[in-house]
């Protein structure tokens, strides 16, 4: 970084400031992951430089022979790790590829069954704040009170009874294996598009650690920077029936220009994800979770759906009597990073809700095991006891500062 270094002391002081966060912290937001050198290298380079509106073979610029052939090795590769019969790798980001899925499949004002937020679903599962729920008509799905599971004959209910042209199966904070298959059978039944939205675990499902739906979905979406461990982007998998209207709707539909230097990230993430030590590493990141998580119950946390299936879990945070937001900043002050969640019913506001979630695939892409997963539990807990106190939280940021020290984040 000698170039930035020399060029511009006020905005080098910032990378040099979140390396240094970044290094000197536990990361356990869930979506979060730690990119290898090779991919930081990948997204660094000359292909920022290019355009390449279209598609390989198609481009409405010149000098595209060499980003054709990148941008086809990130088709091939994550055609081979998902078992997909169509790919388009150049959404820039999930939400954007979500919304390329909605536009290409439906019509505004159609109705759509995704997964509601506070239950763990995602803002591009039509809530009404988001582009998803102001144009579609979205029904919710929830999950039971009494397990923290998705209820499938609830969700067939709400089917049958709304009829929606699609169904959207897929979270960002649920820690049980989504039944794939329940979700087809019941888009069969009455006829709807099944679309699943893979986000969260696309890199256990790469790692072959859960169950696939690429092979029997009709879309399935995910993002590259979560589990996957790539740059942030997002990749639109297909059945080739609906290839010409996913590729339209993705170019001219609602982008300009790919980014073709995260397309070359995309491209080496992948390489990487179809290596038997990416299986074991999102193996270590299930393990984890687990331990992670029954530590916390030890401790008298309440885990939603007591337990977990993947790299996440929601911890309700009202056997301590403490919100998600005291919490949240608390740990941050102990050098613990983590997200503040609802909790299925939350009888808060989102601003201030009952739970935090916590994941481990960051930790986990630093080499952190079993052993270490029950000292950040401890740790996790401490500071939830001593939320308040300053001095306690800041001694316990410099007990992590030192045990992160043996643990070296990939290009810092
Ligand atoms: C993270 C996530 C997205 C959105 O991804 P962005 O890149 O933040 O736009 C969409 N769907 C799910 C399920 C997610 O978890």
């Amino acid at each position: 970084m000698s170039f930035i270094a020399k060029q511009d002391t006020k905005a080098y002081k910032f990378l040099e400031l979140e390396r240094v966060r970044q290094r000197d912290g536990i990361e356990l937001i869930a979506s979060e992951n730690y990119v290898s050198q090779a991919v930081l290298e990948a997204i660094g380079t000359v292909f920022t430089n290019k355009y390449s509106e279209g598609y390989p073979g198609k481009r409405y610029y010149a000098g595209n022979e060499i980003v054709d052939e990148v941008e086809t090795l990130a088709i091939e590769r994550a055609k081979e790790l998902f078992e997909a019969e169509h790919v388009n790798v150049q959404p820039l980001s999930g939400s954007p590829a979500n919304m390329a899925v909605y536009f290409a499949l439906l019509k505004p004002g159609d109705k759509v069954l995704g997964m509601k937020l506070d239950h763990g679903g995602h803002l591009s599962h039509g809530h009404p704040v988001n582009f998803s729920g102001m144009m579609f008509d979205f029904s919710q799905y929830m999950v039971d009170k009494d397990s923290g599971r998705v209820n499938m004959d609830e969700v067939r209910e709400i089917a049958l009874k709304e009829k929606p042209k699609m169904i959207v199966a897929g979270f960002s904070a649920y820690s049980r294996e989504m039944e794939w298959q329940r979700f087809r059978e019941i888009a069969d039944e009455i006829g709807a598009i099944a679309f699943a939205d893979i986000a969260h675990v696309a890199g256990l499902i790469a790692g072959k650690q859960i169950a696939n739906p690429t092979p029997f979905f009709d879309v399935v979406s995910t993002t590259t920077h979560k589990t996957l461990r790539g740059p942030r982007g997002a990749i639109i998998m297909c059945k080739k029936e609906y290839a010409k209207a996913i590729d339209k709707a993705v170019f001219p539909g609602l982008q300009g220009g790919p980014h073709d230097n995260t397309t070359y990230g995309k491209a080496v993430a992948f390489g990487e994800a179809l290596t038997a030590d990416f299986q074991e590493h999102t193996a270590q990141v299930i393990k984890n979770a687990k331990v992670m998580a029954e530590e916390l119950m030890k401790k008298e946390f309440k885990i939603v759906s007591d337990g977990t299936d993947n790299h996440l879990m929601v911890v309700d945070l009202r056997s301590k009597n403490k919100t998600g937001k005291e919490v949240t900043d608390a740990l941050d002050k102990a050098g613990i990073s983590v997200s503040m969640s609802t909790i299925p019913f939350d009888p808060n506001p989102p601003m201030n809700p009952s739970g935090i979630r916590l994941g481990t695939p960051a930790i986990t892409t630093r080499g952190m095991m079993e052993e270490e997963m029950k000292r950040i539990a401890q740790w996790v807990s401490d500071g939830v006891d001593h939320s308040d106190d300053e001095a306690y939280l800041e001694n316990l940021r410099k007990e992590i500062t030192e045990f992160c020290k043996e643990f070296p984040v990939p290009g810092i």
